[in-house]
């Protein structure tokens, strides 16, 4: 290797790089790389080119380009629309930069000229061989490359020549390029260059798989096409229009015997005629036949027949549920109306309560008593009215609403439908679905009812509709007006129980194909089952859990190879693991400041402790845990109304200017009925300023008004039987509840002491511990 240095000037090329033998055109446009150009024409036609590390960057500096490149010489020059000079070159020699003589207008370098050696050495041959075989390879594979390149190339004797023209001829990356412009020595080069070589080969290869595969697909594709194409010709000669003839005559057919009136069956009739006049493959064709199935199978003429027996009905609805005998006599009531007057529409039956008290079976049971067919709909967050009335059949891929789609599923033109949530029902821009369900609701109006897709009307005046909904609270007005709503209360410990033993456990056991002596669930567990692992106003997770319960103990039967399980309170963790709630129960002793209130929460009752302390302060009123706004107002009334009696009390009348009330309510079960705790706050407020216990067994409810009255509240029923559950013995309520107290269950109302107060007065006497019991 015999090296010596020139000043040449320097031109950076963007994105390509030239090997020595290399002859490459490029085009020049940065003035400085044209300013480089001319000083080269000047004068000996030699340049220095690098690569520029980043093609991007447009004003390089000399940090910004490779500082081995190649030595060219300028060939020729053209000059190019704009001003750009397009430079054909010849790649001489290698060169490495030592130093920069000048970098403006242009860059020139002193650059130290790297030449190969002539001679091949023992192992530069080998290696030369190697890189030529795969050469080949690369070539045979790659049809882009013409072979006749190997010709020149075997007559290459230098190893630095054939590697550089080998690479001249393979698509490198830059790094790559420039990988090998700096292995000076020829065969280190003609090692990097085979190992190269071998990846392209590599790619090659992976590319070619990848190419037979795609091609076979697609000659799958067009083999199809062409024989579809060639099935519709010879369908064409065959005469196919025969089939839509006969399918044409088929409908119409079908269409006589439904006997539909006059208008509706003309359309029809039109829609079925346009058939013949379209290509039966036709997008077109595809959506008027769907349209025709959809009217042709919809139960025009098919309906049960009623059987009207009170007596029966009474059977079934007995039959299906335990209790609720409110509900079950508003529904005979109900069914006898109808019974009578089957001409006058009666008002639609609303089911209100919350989720598992046997709404949408107690539903069923009417269907069943009636003999009709039952279909049902979900209501929940329908806000779309397409989703009641169907889209227009403009729409791709259109069907009909969901009304009309359950009565086809229901195979029956007066089935009982149940509309179920129907307090969720959500309009927004898509249209107002409750106004869409009013006209379905409505007797004068859904004899004609007219869904956007079938076009035609479909009478709905045979359907009984019923509807259920968590609470009427929600339900439109308009909707309301029209219903009989009929309230369930949530389930006693007691009524679940009964419910679990004679329903729920015979059903499960039989669904998961068990027999009786198979599963045995004690009446303790049953109720711990009730108590510790649901916490719900109905049964629905009671059921669950029971199902839960079959499959535990249908797996151990299988496995174990015993016959029986019985469920205890002792093993009962051992099937459903630890228990998921427990309760709150009555405080160990009388405490100053600490009530306990009663709430309704959306699962039933529970009790609340409403606690107070007093501090040094300048009356503010503190108010935290679970306290809506709500209860803030009513803890204000219940403030107001103290300071007008601190007299009676000997409270300090200045208490709200001296002393901070905090008031707090621990988190627990979320109260639904804010106001209710009036009452108990009051009671605790004043418990604390003037220093007295309140009995631990005590519970109360209601609400106050400024001047003390008590008012009356909801959820007795589930109130009180919370505060059974606690341990309470007496229960206080606002004198205007005492009606309530017939829904509580005979056992329980035994067990409790009732006290019906009118104002505070007497809730403090029944509160308070008395002075002869606290000073023991
Ligand atoms: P809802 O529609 O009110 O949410 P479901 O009708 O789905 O409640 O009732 C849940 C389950 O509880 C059903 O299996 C139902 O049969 C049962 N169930 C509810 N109430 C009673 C009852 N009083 N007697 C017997 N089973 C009941």
């Amino acid at each position: 290797m015999s090296d010596y240095t020139i000043e040449l000037p320097l031109i950076p090329l963007r994105g390509m790089s030239i090997f020595p033998y290399m002859v490459l055109h490029f085009d020049v446009g940065r003035e400085q790389s044209i300013k480089a150009l001319e000083e080269a024409m000047i004068n000996d036609q030699l340049v220095f080119l690098v690569s520029q590390k980043e093609a991007e960057i447009s004003m390089p500096s000399t940090e910004d380009f490779y500082h081995v490149g190649t030595v060219a010489k300028i060939k020729q020059m053209l000059k190019l629309p704009g001003d750009t000079i397009r430079v054909l070159v010849e790649g001489i020699s290698r060169g490495e930069i030592t130093s920069f003589v000048q970098e403006d207008p242009f860059f020139v370098a002193e650059v130290e000229e790297k030449f190969d050696d002539k001679v091949a050495t023992r192992q530069g041959k080998a290696l030369m061989k190697t890189v030529l075989d795969s050469f080949e390879e690369y070539v045979e594979k790659n049809p882009k490359v013409s072979p006749e390149i190997l010709v020149t190339l075997h007559e290459i004797e230098e190893p630095g020549r054939l590697s550089d023209t080998v690479a001249a001829n393979v698509p490198l990356s830059p790094k790559e390029n420039q990988e090998l412009l700096e292995a000076f020595d020829s065969d280190q080069r003609l090692e990097i260059l085979y190992r190269l070589l071998l990846e392209q080969i590599e790619v090659l290869e992976i590319e070619n798989t990848i190419n037979t595969r795609v091609k076979k697909q697609v000659n799958k594709v067009q083999k199809e096409y062409y024989l579809r194409e060639q099935l519709k010709a010879i369908q064409k000669e065959l005469g196919e229009d025969e089939g839509v003839v006969e399918e044409v005559e088929e409908y119409k057919k079908k269409l006589e015997e439904l006997q539909l009136s006059d208008s509706i069956s003309e359309k029809i009739h039109r829609e079925i005629d346009r058939l013949l006049k379209l290509s039966p493959g036709s997008q077109e064709s595809g959506v008027i036949r769907n349209y025709v199935d959809w009217v042709l199978n919809l139960p025009w003429n098919e309906e049960t027949k009623d059987k009207l027996d009170l007596k029966k009905s009474a059977e079934i609805l007995d039959e299906d549920h335990y209790g609720l005998e409110k509900v079950k006599e508003r529904i005979l009531e109900y069914l006898a109306i109808r019974q009578l007057s089957q001409t006058i529409k009666g008002p639609i039956l609303c089911l209100v309560g919350p989720p598992g008290v046997g709404k949408t079976s107690i539903a069923k049971s009417i269907a069943r008593s009636l003999n009709r067919k039952f279909v049902r709909m979900s209501l929940g967050g329908v806000r779309d009215e397409a989703e009641i009335r169907g889209h227009r059949r403009t729409y791709v891929g259109a069907i009909p609403g969901r009304i009309i789609t359950s009565i086809r599923e229901g195979k029956s033109r007066n089935p009982v439908f149940l509309f179920d949530e129907i307090d969720k029902i959500a309009g927004d821009f898509r249209g107002d679905p409750a106004s869409a369900l009013l006209e379905v609701l409505d007797p004068e109006q859904n004899k004609d009812f007219t869904d956007h897709y079938l076009e035609v009307p479909f009478d709905l005046s045979n359907v009984m509709f019923v509807t259920t909904a968590n609470t009427a609270h929600t339900i439109p007005r308009a909707l309301l007006d029209r219903m009989e709503v009929i309230r369930i209360a949530g389930y006693t410990e007691e009524e679940k129980t009964r419910i679990g033993q004679n329903y729920l456990i015979p059903k499960q056991i039989k669904e998961h194909g068990l027999k009786k002596t198979n599963l045995r669930i004690g009446e303790k567990a049953l109720r711990d089952l009730i108590n510790y692992y649901t916490r719900e106003a109905g049964v629905r997770n009671l059921e669950r859990q029971i199902a839960n319960l079959c499959r535990k103990a249908t797996r151990r039967i299988v496995e174990e190879d015993i016959k029986s399980v019985t469920i205890t309170p002792g093993n009962l963790s051992r099937y459903l693991g630890k228990p998921l709630f427990r309760y709150d129960m009555i405080n160990l002793k009388n405490e100053v400041g600490i009530v306990r209130g009663l709430a309704w929460t959306s699962v039933g009752g529970d009790t609340l402790s409403v606690e107070v302390t007093l501090m040094k302060g300048s009356g503010k009123l503190v108010l935290t845990g679970q306290l809506g706004d709500v209860m803030k107002e009513s803890a204000r009334a219940g403030i107001s109304y103290i300071r007008s009696i601190s007299d009676r009390y000997n409270i300090d009348p200045t208490f709200h200017e001296k002393k901070d009330i905090h008031i707090h309510i621990p988190e627990g079960a979320t109260p639904k009925d804010g106001p209710s705790a009036g009452l108990a706050m009051a009671t605790a407020v004043i418990s604390a300023l003037i220093d007295k216990p309140v009995y631990k067994d005590v519970a109360m409810t209601g609400e106050i008004t400024l001047r003390g009255r008590a008012l009356a509240i909801g959820g007795v029923k589930e109130k009180v039987l919370a505060a059974k559950r606690a341990g309470i013995t007496k229960v206080i309520l606002p004198e205007d509840n005492r009606k309530d107290l017939d829904e509580i269950p005979e056992n329980v109302r035994k067990t409790l002491e009732f006290v019906f107060v009118e104002d505070m007065d007497t809730v403090l006497q029944h509160a308070l511990v008395k002075d002869e019991e606290d000073e023991n």
